[in-house]
């Protein structure tokens, strides 16, 4: 096979995955014009997307933006609200008043100085979310992020999106084909044709005959078609880490159209596992994440009910439960021959910090940004590829798990055998170690785009209760009056944001009669 440019592109599935990869490439590489990138999306008529995946990163703003989409029509079409972080309750001990916020804005004076040794001297009389950023109190009185005249994607405090998982497919399909010149197949893909060098040439389907292309996306969800099926690229299961295997999710109706819409994801601790639940303007998404080896069905069941209930009385007996399985891992590598892996496809993780959808926006934006000119330079970038996820999927199961191992519960196993040593990954013993004497800092991590920054870690850790022993040692004054300054500085802005700012619900009205500022 002599080289050749990399002039077309097959993506396989219609799920998030598939429609923001395709959406990504279409916009950088003009897939709309003679010059660009040819960009072709198959989805089978006959196996649905998955339909959950409510919670994202802020990141889903400037990607959004890439591809050209307004904020208003997002906002509007997809059901979404506004997400500003994530309130873990019964985590620690499971009581009634045990909760804390992982919130999205960064630190106080993040850039400037490490805050946390200052709050451990205060501890006993401000949490550390509360301490060093404004975000916790937003978050409790259902606050929005910005005002309506703020323009699209801008923001007063940093923010991300609950969605709605089919309507934001939908929404991706029609602005993908009709504004980013993407071809939509409908059909199911049946066989796999291969070149002499194990590439992929093309794909057979159903009923409109033999797909060629010079790149192929597997987005087919957990069905893995050909990083799975075709490659047989091992995936590498991580249950002895992360134990979560089941999830039931169910959508709870609002007691009236104006109930607050939550400004935060809620995560619940439950006997074996937790239940997430995510405000959208027309409903909320509620689900139970849980170990079928520390709970039956039925029980986690019983436990959902019973959190809905808590909102709605028995109307939570009426609602229909979907039950989904779930294998945590992911596979051996990415990125093979002349075909990647983003989405389900390439592996899950637990929603416990909606870190699927990032992974997908991750992986279109460096396909994308990356795109190897010739097949000839593609095993480069595919290491390079490979190499940088593996990295990022060890990171997001090390911050997962940190949820885990600082729980004082005992009253189950599960919360006792999250906490063997023998479940926890040895980079993370590490870094417990290490913050045994000093925070989580910048220096930390190796790399300048982490996933999760150390402020994440700080959030979690001292959230939990955590203590790093060095808090007492002497500072110097003009560190300690740094640290005052922005402690002040983060007082204030709270007060002020706390006026300023409209309601979620509110501004949802807003964008929905009259829009935001378009850009
Ligand atoms: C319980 C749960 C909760 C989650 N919560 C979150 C969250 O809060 N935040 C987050 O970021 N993520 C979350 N996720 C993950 C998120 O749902 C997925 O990452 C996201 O929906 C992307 O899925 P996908 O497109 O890879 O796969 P799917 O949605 O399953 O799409 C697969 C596509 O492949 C197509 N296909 C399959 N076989 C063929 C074939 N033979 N021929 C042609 N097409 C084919 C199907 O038709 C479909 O279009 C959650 C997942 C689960 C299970």
């Amino acid at each position: 096979m002599v080289d050749h440019q990399i002039r077309k592109i097959v993506i396989v599935g219609g799920g998030t995955a598939g429609w923001l990869t395709a959406g990504v490439i279409a916009a950088e590489h003009l897939a709309n014009s003679e010059q660009g990138i040819s960009v072709t999306l198959i989805e089978s008529p006959d196996v649905s997307p998955i339909g959950v995946g409510e919670g994202t990163w802020p990141t889903m703003r400037g990607t959004l933006r890439k591809m050209g989409i307004s904020e208003t029509d997002f906002i509007r079409e997809c059901d979404a609200s506004f997400k500003q972080g994530a309130k873990f309750a019964k985590w620690v001990t499971g009581a009634e008043d045990d909760a804390y916020y992982h919130p999205l804005v960064l630190p106080q004076g993040y850039e400037q100085i490490n805050l946390a040794p200052f709050w451990q001297e205060q501890a006993d009389k401000v949490s550390f979310a509360d301490a060093v950023s404004f975000q916790g109190h937003l978050c409790d009185q259902h606050l929005a992020p910005k005002q309506n005249t703020t323009p699209e994607y801008a923001h007063v405090a940093n923010y991300a999106y609950h969605l709605d998982a089919g309507k934001f497919s939908t929404f991706l399909t029609k602005h993908c084909t009709e504004k980013l010149g993407v071809t939509h197949i409908l059909d199911h893909v049946t066989d796999i044709n291969s070149h002499d060098n194990g590439d992929i040439r093309s794909i057979n389907t159903k009923m409109s005959g033999e797909l060629e292309a010079d790149l192929f996306v597997d987005c087919t969800g957990f069905n893995a078609l050909l990083i799975g099926k075709h490659y047989q690229i091992p995936f590498i299961n991580k249950r002895h880490i992360l134990f979560n295997d089941t999830a039931l999710a169910v959508h709870v109706p609002y007691e009236t159209e104006q109930s607050p819409i939550a400004s935060h994801t809620i995560s619940t601790g439950q006997s074996a596992g937790w239940i997430w639940d995510i405000g959208l303007p027309s409903r909320r998404g509620v689900g139970h994440v849980f170990s079928s080896d520390h709970t039956t069905v039925e029980h986690a069941e019983t436990e959902l009910r019973d959190y809905i209930k808590q909102s709605i009385g028995d109307k939570a007996d009426e609602l229909k439960v979907r039950k989904i399985p779930i294998v945590p891992g992911h596979r051996q590598v990415f990125w093979h021959k002349n075909c990647v892996a983003v989405g389900l496809s390439a592996g899950f993780l637990e929603p416990l910090e909606a870190s699927a959808l990032v992974l997908v926006e991750l992986s279109a934006a460096m396909i994308s940004e990356q795109m190897p000119a010739t097949r000839s330079v593609m095993d480069i970038v595919a290491k390079r590829f490979n190499d940088k996820f593996l990295y990022r999927w060890d990171r997001i199961i090390d911050f997962l798990k940190l949820h885990y191992i600082l729980t004082k519960r005992t009253d189950t196993d599960y919360w006792v055998d999250n906490c063997d040593k023998k479940t926890i990954p040895e980079d993370l013993r590490q870094l417990m170690e290490l913050w045994r004497y000093h925070s989580p800092w910048h220096s930390d991590f190796t790399q300048i785009d982490e996933v999760f920054p150390s402020a994440s870690y700080q959030y979690v850790l001292y959230g939990m209760g955590f203590k790093t022993e060095s808090a007492g040692t002497q500072r110097r004054s003009l560190d300690k009056q740094l640290a005052m300054e922005n402690f002040r500085k983060n007082q204030q802005l709270t007060q002020k944001l706390i006026k300023g700012l409209p309601t979620n619900r509110a501004l949802i009205n807003k964008i929905r009669q009259f829009g935001l500022q378009r850009i």
